[in-house]
């Protein structure tokens, strides 16, 4: 389906105006070769809240097909740290829930095998669901069995009369990322074993809120999860939850562990302590979401201002980082490269290309110091010191750095 969501993508209630709108925005992985800007698309992204069940989400349905043709496969294996954090986690999963060579473990959207990996390697059977070609394939390679599917009830009724059913489902940044959560739900409690256990991780709203990180905001990311939407959501779908962890993954992150509405899994306190959380921060209602818009206004007029000032002095300003989340800044701030004259990335695939929206050229970090630009804006600004420490040859010519998210910040 494609267009305006006029209902709520869980409860189908009506949905209200939007809190946030941050314009038509192209997707955030289409990066530009040049000479093709004309044929770039771009969708409305917009933001609403479900008066009757609270999910934060996106009220346009871009294209699919769309999304997953931009030529784009991202590999986990090649973060080191997801790594490490995904080894941490099998481990704790394997001792905590007692998980051995009679247990079956199932990632959806197990990328390349990168989690997966771990729980092989310590003989616990493993099967992996994963709709990317490219990554499950190179999951198979490395010995992991998997699936070429989207995951849902369909599919998970199947698999569980394959297999008998499962002892852990891993679910991570995955939750939020499916048009159709409800049923996408429903396959975990299709899928568990009685005593069987599902966790997900997702990006927490309260920290989208509270930091400000509205460039976390893109089409292929629908919802905006709550402790509180997510326990509405896995009610309707037979799944209790038990135990709740916060992480610092992708700027403040859940990692929700949920069971059989009927299993033994008892509940653990920290659930209650979230949702109280929740609450103080008056995420329990609609009216805790109001006043995202302006904030998030005041943070482009801080920024506008600054790089007018700057152009004034007749100052050259640039860019470090060619991230999906600059993507949803930019082109919310209606920045182009008369702007920002050139963003530094690391990555040689996306050297010489442009970025999707606001056209900026991506040079190399070299390329950028020949330059020598007054200001450098650090668009993923939750690793500003790695960056900062990286390019801190702009100092020789007296160069600063700048931050725009939560506030303005030039240093
Ligand atoms: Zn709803």
């Amino acid at each position: 389906m494609t267009g305006r969501t006029q209902n709520c993508r869980f409860c189908g209630d009506a949905l209200a105006a939007p809190v946030l709108d941050l314009g038509e925005q192209p997707f955030s992985n289409s990066y530009v070769v040049p000479g093709q800007e004309a044929l770039e698309r771009r969708y409305p992204l917009r933001i609403c809240v479900c008066e009757t069940c609270l999910l934060v989400q996106t009220d346009y349905d871009a294209p699919a097909d769309e999304i997953f043709s931009a030529d784009y496969a991202y590999f986990s294996s090649y973060s080191t740290t997801w790594v490490e954090h995904a080894k941490a986690y099998a481990q704790r999963m394997i001792s905590r829930f007692g998980l051995g060579a009679q247990s079956l473990v199932v990632e959806v959207a197990s990328n390349d095998g990168y989690l997966l990996q771990h729980f092989v390697a310590s003989g616990v059977p493993v099967l992996g669901v994963e709709p990317t070609n490219g990554t499950a394939a190179a999951a198979v390679a490395k010995g992991i069995p998997t699936r070429v599917e989207f995951f849902g009830e369909r599919f998970a009724r199947g698999l569980c009369a394959e297999t008998g059913g499962v002892d852990l489902i891993a679910a991570n940044n995955v939750l939020a990322h499916v048009p159709d959560i409800a049923d996408f739900t429903r396959g975990f409690a299709a899928l568990l074993k009685p005593e069987g256990v599902a966790t997900f991780e997702f990006p927490h709203v309260q920290r989208l809120i509270e930091g400000l990180q509205f460039d976390t905001i893109y089409h292929e990311h629908y919802s905006y999860l709550s402790l509180h939407a997510v326990e509405t959501i896995f009610k309707a779908a037979g799944l209790r939850i038990f135990d709740v962890e916060e992480l610092s993954t992708h700027g403040g992150s859940l990692r929700v562990y949920a069971a059989l509405e009927g299993s033994d899994h008892a509940p653990g306190e920290r659930v209650a302590q979230l949702l109280a959380q929740e609450r103080e921060a008056g995420l329990h209602t609609p009216q805790g979401y109001a006043a995202l818009g302006a904030r998030v206004g005041a943070v482009r007029d801080g920024f506008l201002s600054m790089l007018q000032g700057a152009k004034a002095d007749g100052k050259l300003v640039a860019a470090y980082g060619a991230a999906a989340k600059g993507n949803t800044f930019l082109n919310y701030c209606g920045v182009g490269a008369r702007d920002i004259a050139f963003v530094a990335d690391a990555n040689v695939a996306k050297q010489g290309k442009l970025l999707p929206g606001s056209h900026v050229p991506i040079v190399s970090p070299a390329a950028l110091l020949a330059r020598r630009p007054d200001y450098v804006v650090i668009l993923p600004w939750n690793i500003k010191d790695e960056v900062a420490l990286q390019m801190a040859g702009i100092r020789d010519w007296g160069g600063k750095f700048v931050t725009a998210i939560p506030a303005l910040e030039v240093f």
